[in-house]
């Protein structure tokens, strides 16, 4: 516990009350990043002055990297650490920036069928979809006959 809150509960810790308690160091572990509001201000102007496209920071330590949705408008630039056999390091190397990325061409990558092939079954579809933000795509069912001839429903 931290000391009492008020004066009616004593401290966890100390036993003391809500004069005698001067609080107690502790910490709270939180689902995700908070800033303080009492740095909030500072915390602002420090944000301000990142240039968003100098943000790229991966941690991947093989030769070739995926770009993802999430490196749009960004620039990448590598990082060499050389590291003997053995554990002697050399200076780092810093790349120059290349980029801004930009996105790729609106892309299905695959359909895939989920349900019972059978009257009465539901079907569902699952489309994996590359190339920037997705947007409202379209869907269209068909009808198919053997002879290839479609139908739309
Ligand atoms: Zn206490």
């Amino acid at each position: 516990m931290w000391g009492p809150t008020n004066k009616l509960i004593t401290c966890e810790t100390c036993h003391g009350d809500f004069h005698s308690c001067c609080g107690h160091f502790g910490y709270l572990p939180l689902v995700l990043p908070v800033y303080n509001v009492g740095y909030m201000s500072h915390v602002v102007d420090i944000l301000k002055c990142i240039c968003k496209m100098s943000l790229v920071k991966r941690c991947t330590s093989t030769s070739s990297y995926l770009l993802s949705l999430d490196d749009i408008g960004f620039s990448i630039s590598v990082s060499c650490e050389p590291v003997r056999k053995g554990r002697a390091r050399g200076p780092i190397v810093l790349s120059e920036q290349i980029g801004s990325i930009s996105p790729g061409p609106p892309t299905c990558k695959s359909l895939e069928f989920h349900g019972s092939m059978v009257e009465g079954g539901q079907l569902t579809f699952i489309a994996s979809y590359s190339g920037g933000e997705k947007g409202g795509c379209f869907f269209e069912w068909f009808r198919v006959k053997d002879n290839g001839k479609e139908t739309t429903f």
